[in-house]
């Protein structure tokens, strides 16, 4: 229906003749022309109706409206000079229509197709196919598609298979909840969807295929928090012969020659990505997923303090605790009040309270500090020394602002880390076109699960430890396991280890983990079987491709990077689901509600 695509009119096509198929995106009438921007998804190009020369079309060009589906043939003309229009790629020409025909109408859109205004976003959802017509929207799509593209091509290139796994299995744990589908068959029975395609591709390694990867679908039923969407896509990849560095130098590669081609004017900030150990993270950043575009970095203030006459420093370390803090540059005139809001923002990222020092601007120096220098809710229970060593460590200056957490490890951590994001923002320290690759390593193999006293895995049960047997029994919780998480700009944005490959060494975590032996056999035995029959060593990673669209595109939320999205309740609005299904449906599913 069309001889060219809207957007691809240059002025070397003038004097053809062409015939366009689109949407109405715009109609103006100026006298006597009419003029329509037609759309299609390569572009919009101008279209022009004068009734002298052809008025079938012209009258028919008059009851068109918006989102309209059109064809027209004319002949390309280029615009005089004056018309011209610089910001658009065709704006050099327009087509001269000679006839016309209306493929489709349209009722009024819910929205402006045509302008980037802010809709709400449940409308955008129930009318996804309208909203997916924006260019934004369009741009994200294709965004995607390269994506997606340039890393089949790139794996591929290196010897990879694209292997597909099964949607109906059996769970495989990753730490969420998962989907069920009824069996109609075997009555009482249910697959589950993959929370990943894990036990799958170490089965592809025990298999021979030595270079898996799957642009995979991915199931987990968590409650609805944040960011996410209860089914996701990963590129989830497996080699067999590796170690950690060769999963790591090829994702690295793999990333930066992906971003650099997509997103050119972006800057990766280093290469190689650096390799941080986790517990250096936790210590620098407060966090495994740190944002290292800027400094704001953590220091440990418990043997500064442990002197001190600050009972709450002192009660927080007799128990266990910890004291940490940094300073924020140049933040001393902070007023009251937004230090008061900075107080109350670090409780409700779950501290117990927060501590603030203010450094006047006018000591010369930290080694020149004197009580009227120092301002804080707290500076009588802290001497000039104590205040003096804190700065040195969290390499404050006169004139900046320090900020200190107390209490139990894991809670402190997560309110300086929401503190020093909270920072950056304020402070702009976060450059939206650098992205900051990182890997972090060596992570704990197990977590001690307070609530359950248990040992959980951080990562997931496959995890290889490093070292061997002994390291494990003597003490699990020094344990580290060969796993690794890519981050970037503070966003987790994949995650992957080097697998146990030998029965016994997972039997033996299973047990660690407080599996007894009949789950082990009735959740693992197809992958305990599979060890036994020569299964090369092997190991592999998984990295969000919602994540890495975010990150090209530099956009925030999730739903903006996906053609169908669920809302952040997890509702379908387009389709409405979840739905009721029929009671003959239930029946024949062996399933009787309760609610
Ligand atoms: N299956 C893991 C995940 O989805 C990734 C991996 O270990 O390769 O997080």
């Amino acid at each position: 229906m069309k001889t060219i695509d809207c957007g691809d009119l240059r002025s070397d096509h003038e004097g053809q003749e062409v015939t366009l198929a689109g949407w109405v995106d715009r109609r103006r009438d100026h006298g006597n022309l009419i003029f329509i921007d037609l759309r299609d998804r390569s572009g919009i190009v101008q279209a022009v109706f004068n009734p002298d020369l052809h008025p079938e079309p012209h009258d028919l060009a008059g009851q068109v409206r918006s989102e309209w589906v059109i064809q027209v043939s004319g002949r390309v003309t280029r615009r005089s000079d004056e018309t011209i229009n610089p910001n658009l790629p065709t704006g050099e020409v327009e087509v001269a229509v000679e006839s016309m025909a209306v493929l489709n109408e349209s009722k009024t859109p819910p929205f402006y197709v045509n302008e980037e205004s802010d809709v709400d976003e449940l409308l955008r959802l129930k009318y996804r196919y309208l909203d997916l017509r924006r260019p934004k929207m369009r741009d994200m799509l294709v965004m995607r598609h390269r994506a997606v593209k340039f890393i089949r091509d790139f794996l591929s290139e290196r010897g990879f298979l694209d292997v597909e796994t099964p949607i109906l299995i059996k769970s495989t744990p990753e730490g969420a909840r998962d989907y069920l589908v009824p069996s109609r068959l075997y009555p009482g029975k249910f697959y589950a969807l993959p929370q990943s395609p894990q036990q799958l591709k170490q089965l592809l390694m025990a298999a021979g295929v030595e270079k898996y990867f799957q642009i995979a679908k991915c199931f987990r039923d968590e409650d609805p928090r944040g960011d996410r969407q209860p089914e996701f896509t990963q590129l989830d990849l497996e080699m067999s012969f590796v170690d950690e560095d060769d999963i790591l130098d090829l994702i690295e590669e793999l990333y930066t020659a992906m971003f650099e081609t997509l997103v050119p004017d972006r800057r990766v900030l280093q290469k190689p990505f650096p390799r941080i150990p986790y517990a250096e993270a936790m210590a620098r950043y407060a966090s495994d997923r740190p944002d290292i575009r800027y400094g704001l970095e953590m220091s440990d203030l418990g043997e500064t303090v442990k002197d001190s006459d600050f009972r709450v420093f002192q009660s927080v370390l007799a128990g266990g605790g910890i004291v940490k803090g940094f300073a924020a540059p140049g933040l001393a005139d902070m007023p009251r009040r937004q230090l008061d809001d900075l107080v109350e923002f670090a409780k409700r990222s779950g501290a117990q309270g927060l501590v603030y020092i203010v450094l006047s601007a006018d000591a010369p120096s930290i080694d020149d500090l004197t009580e009227e220098h120092i301002k804080s809710p707290v500076a009588k229970f802290l001497s000039v020394d104590v205040v003096k060593e804190m700065a040195r460590k969290t390499g404050a200056n006169p004139g900046d602002l320090l900020l200190i957490i107390a209490g139990p490890a894991k809670s402190t951590n997560v309110a300086l880390d929401a503190l020093r994001r909270e920072m950056a923002r304020r402070l702009e320290l976060a450059d939206p076109n650098v992205l900051a690759f990182a890997f972090i390593v060596d992570f704990p193999l197990f977590d001690w699960n307070e609530d359950e006293g248990r040992w959980d895995s951080p990562h997931h049960p496959f995890t290889a430890p490093k070292g061997g047997h002994e390291v494990i029994d003597s003490d699990p919780g020094a344990a580290l396991s060969k796993s690794y998480d890519l981050v970037c700009n503070g966003m987790e944005a994949g995650g992957g280890s080097i697998r146990i490959h030998q029965r016994a060494m997972q039997s033996r975590i299973f047990e660690i983990l407080g599996y007894s032996e009949e789950e082990t056999e009735a959740r693992f035995k197809q992958l305990l079987d599979a060890f036994e029959y020569g299964t090369p060593p092997h190991g592999g990673i998984a990295t969000g491709i919602e994540r890495l669209i975010m990150l090209l595109l530099n956009v925030d939320s999730i739903r903006e990077v996906v053609a169908f999205p669920k809302t952040q309740s997890f509702i379908d609005p387009l389709f409405e689901a979840p739905d009721m299904v029929d009671d003959d449906q239930l029946a024949e599913l062996h399933i009787r509600t309760t609610e």
